[in-house]
């Protein structure tokens, strides 16, 4: 059969279209993933640690697993309310063997304590039991009470023996309390474990401690800093690879004669901080120093605590007054 040049330039053009289109269809199946349009899909989940709800949210199904397992063995390892913890034995013994981390925690808490002239102390325990805090059964304490407990106070009387891991108190009756700074130690262990498992966007807010790893594709993280007020919101961030912490005088409180007493306690004299902030947020690298700065900074107050904020350069400060 013969064709006029025409015809054989419009088969050749069918014949190469058609070599083509079979060449992207088999490139398109071998090289896309199978459901590309999950990958926009967001995994979000929610757990009941350390008194407080953490959420996950991650692009990766198994991020929240291996969040909540990290937050519980730390849990168990560092809380007061945990009879067998390491903390606890601690407290009751005086003098103890402890793990790696209760000992690079206490370490650290130690360090923020001398950099802080003493504004963030974890022998803050026997004073946040004095005013109730542990049991929620609040009361105002005696002068002479107060007085008599700030003797146990003082993180310079915790001794770190680094060749074994002890930690030894100086006077009997001292006692620790990890609430300001475990949490931001947990995110840190808890992002630890995620990129060991390849795992490298997600956001993990822990009752208010926040660890934003990578992004949510490719746009920054954003959160919310939640106001002095239940509905209010104090301001929003974006976030990458950053941890922000918030602490205030307006979740755990009691009223008494007009005055608002709160969960911060100032170390230095016994009493619930009492500065003209109600909230400070810090943005850090870490979560263990984004947690103890911004406990720190709303004893120190605006001022005081600013010149503390310089110390850490590489970190953001928002105080809300
Ligand atoms: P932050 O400002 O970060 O810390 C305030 C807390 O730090 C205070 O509550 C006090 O504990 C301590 N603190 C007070 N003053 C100072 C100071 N000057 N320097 C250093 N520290 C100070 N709560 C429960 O009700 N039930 C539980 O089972 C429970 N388990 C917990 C387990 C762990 C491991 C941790 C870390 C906390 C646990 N909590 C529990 C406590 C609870 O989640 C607290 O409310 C929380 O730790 C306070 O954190 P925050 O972010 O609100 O305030
Ligand atoms: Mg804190």
């Amino acid at each position: 059969m013969a064709f006029n040049v025409r015809t054989r330039r419009i088969l050749i053009i069918f014949l190469i279209s058609g070599w083509l289109i079979s060449l992207c269809y088999y490139f398109l199946r071998t090289h896309l993933p199978k459901q590309p349009f999950q990958a926009s899909q967001l995994y979000r989940d929610n757990r009941l640690l350390m008194g407080t709800i953490w959420e996950v949210v991650s692009p990766s199904k198994q991020a929240s697993a291996i969040v909540f397992a990290e937050a519980l063995r730390i849990e168990q390892l560092l809380s007061k309310y945990i009879p067998l913890s390491e903390i606890s034995q601690l407290n009751r013994l005086g003098k103890s063997k402890v793990s790696s981390d209760t000992f690079y925690i206490i370490k650290k808490s130690q360090e923020i304590y001398r950099l802080s002239q003493g504004a963030f102390d974890i022998t803050v325990a026997p004073l946040v039991d004095l005013w109730g805090f542990s049991d929620q059964n609040f009361r105002i304490p005696s002068d002479e009470n107060i007085r008599a407990t700030l003797k146990l106070v003082g993180s310079d009387k915790i001794i770190l023996h680094q060749n074994n891991n002890v930690v030894e108190f100086k006077i009997p009756g001292m006692r620790i309390d990890l609430g300001g700074i475990a949490k931001g130690y947990a995110l840190d262990c808890a992002v630890n474990k995620l990129k060991e498992n390849n795992i490298n966007n997600c956001l993990i807010n822990a009752g208010g401690q926040i660890y934003a790893l990578g992004d949510k594709f490719k746009t920054p993280w954003k959160i919310a800093i939640q106001g002095t007020g239940k509905s209010e919101f104090a301001g929003s961030y974006t976030l990458k690879n950053k941890s922000a912490s918030t602490s205030g005088n307006y979740e755990q409180f009691f009223f008494k004669n007009g005055l608002r007493y709160c969960h911060i306690i100032d170390p230095r004299t016994g009493y619930p901080a009492q500065t003209q902030i109600a909230s400070v947020t810090v943005i850090a690298d870490y979560g263990i120093i984004a947690d103890a700065l911004s406990t720190a900074i709303f004893v120190l107050g605006k001022k005081d605590g600013k010149e503390l904020a310089k110390q850490f350069p590489e970190t953001e400060i928002k105080i809300y007054p």
